[in-house]
């Protein structure tokens, strides 16, 4: 069931008076913007009383509108604004959830003092892992279902270049999981450094491929092969051997291994699933992460070619993940609730200054719709530190993050109910 958060508006007028005000009315209400002109105007406390106590009053009966007694956990689900999570740092950390991050799925979830539901996605730059895989293991440190159509992991928009490239290099991860996410996503043809040192034990001169590597990695011969492009999936489980693996094919006549261009100017495209340098793990210091990979290589490249290596990341910031991000939000939207129309506002939370807010600081700029960032203090951020890119919030955790957002959205249709209940009575007195 879809409803707006929107009221319609009453001829209803219900003094708020002493006896009627309960305790929470009088310290835990929301503080009201009162505009100049009623500021300028001769003092009546009344008005403003009255109009906040008629908001308060229709939202109530609203609720009640909505909730039967048959069905009193029902709740109504706003279109008016969403959230969008990243992951690591903001729910999850060293592989453990941060407990708050329950207590705010649960909020979203209905329950909350406003009896609404709210609808969100997740939008990490991790990955590794196929989309299924990470929703299930989500549900379970959650606590609750997220389905794949809730989720944009890192590389999610590399699904889109598997008409492009034929025969890829995937780097990084566990295994053989992202040679099995490159397919999944349609690729014809995955080779991975694995295959390459298996085809040519002297290509990484200290690393060997162990039994279960060695078994899992495909026998074919690289000299007849050209890679067309390279995707750096995850982050690489051995810097060494896959930088190494990497530049051979930058350095390669057409991306076929064993052969040198002579100016440098043959080799593939390199794609990033993201640019974070740093990311919050266990450990009590952030530990390096894939753009510190694109940094390294593009420097080595120049150190050895004399010429400048250009890369490409996806993930955030860019703007084409939360473009990603939009179409992803409408569908969820569209196909779990009914709602076919964008939200007002889009709340993100992250950890991560330099990805998460300035992305949304960004695409808030283009976008039709408000995204507001709201930065926590569990991840890469630490509190008294200065982040190089302002949130329009910080809070400690994503609880706090939750709560900011739903409050601020329960003072704005205040503040709208109390305009325009004024100017109702400005009409009359006119
Ligand atoms: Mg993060």
């Amino acid at each position: 069931m879809s409803a707006s958060l929107a009221i319609p508006s009453r001829g209803v007028v219900r003094r708020l008076s002493s006896e009627e005000a309960s305790r929470r009315d009088l310290t835990q209400g929301p503080t009201v913007v009162v505009p100049p002109k009623h500021l300028m105007a001769k003092s009546d406390a009344h008005e403003v009383a009255e109009s906040m106590e008629i908001a308060r009053h229709e939202l109530d009966e609203m609720r009640s509108a909505q909730t039967t007694p048959e069905s009193v956990a029902e709740s109504i689900v706003t279109d008016k604004f969403a959230f969008a999570f990243d992951i690591d740092g903001v729910l999850i950390r060293g592989g453990k959830v941060i407990p708050a991050a329950v207590e705010a799925m649960k909020m979203l979830n209905g329950e909350n003092d406003y009896g609404i539901k709210v609808p969100y996605i997740f939008v990490t730059n991790g990955g590794g892992k196929t989309e299924q895989e990470r929703c299930l293991q989500l549900s379970q440190q959650l606590e609750m279902e997220v389905s794949p159509g809730q989720f944009i992991c890192g590389h999610t928009p590399m699904r889109e270049m598997a008409e492009r490239y034929k025969t890829v290099l995937v780097v990084g991860g566990e295994g053989e999981k992202c040679r099995h996410v490159a397919e999944g996503y349609g690729f014809k043809d995955v080779v991975t450094p694995g295959d390459i040192i298996k085809d040519n034990k002297d290509t990484t001169p200290f690393r060997k491929l162990t039994d279960e590597e060695y078994k899992n990695s495909r026998a074919r011969n690289f000299a007849e092969v050209e890679i067309e492009a390279i995707f750096v999936f995850a982050d690489s489980r051995d810097w060494a051997s896959d930088q190494q693996i990497i530049l051979d094919l930058l350095m390669s006549k057409n991306g076929r291994l064993g052969t040198r261009s002579e100016n440098f100017d043959e080799g593939p495209p390199v794609f990033f699933s993201h640019n974070d340098m740093v990311w919050s793990t266990s450990h009590d210091l952030t530990r390096i992460g894939m753009g510190a990979l694109r940094v390294s290589l593009e420097a080595m490249y120049k150190a050895v070619t004399g010429k400048d290596l250009q890369t490409t990341a996806f993930g955030k910031p860019q703007i084409g993940t939360f473009e990603f991000a939009t179409r992803l939000l409408q569908q969820w939207r569209k196909d779990t609730h009914g709602i076919n129309c964008p939200p007002d506002t889009v709340y993100f939370v992250g950890d991560t200054p330099e990805s998460d807010i300035r992305g949304t600081n960004e695409f808030n700029q283009h976008a039709e719709n408000t995204w507001y960032s709201i930065l926590v203090r569990t991840g890469v951020f630490q509190a008294g530190t200065t982040p190089r890119f302002a949130p329009k919030a910080t809070v400690d955790n994503v609880l706090d993050a939750v709560k900011h957002g739903m409050e601020r959205e329960y003072r704005r249709l205040l503040k709208e109910k109390v305009l325009s209940a004024t100017a109702v009575e400005d009409d009359i007195i006119e």
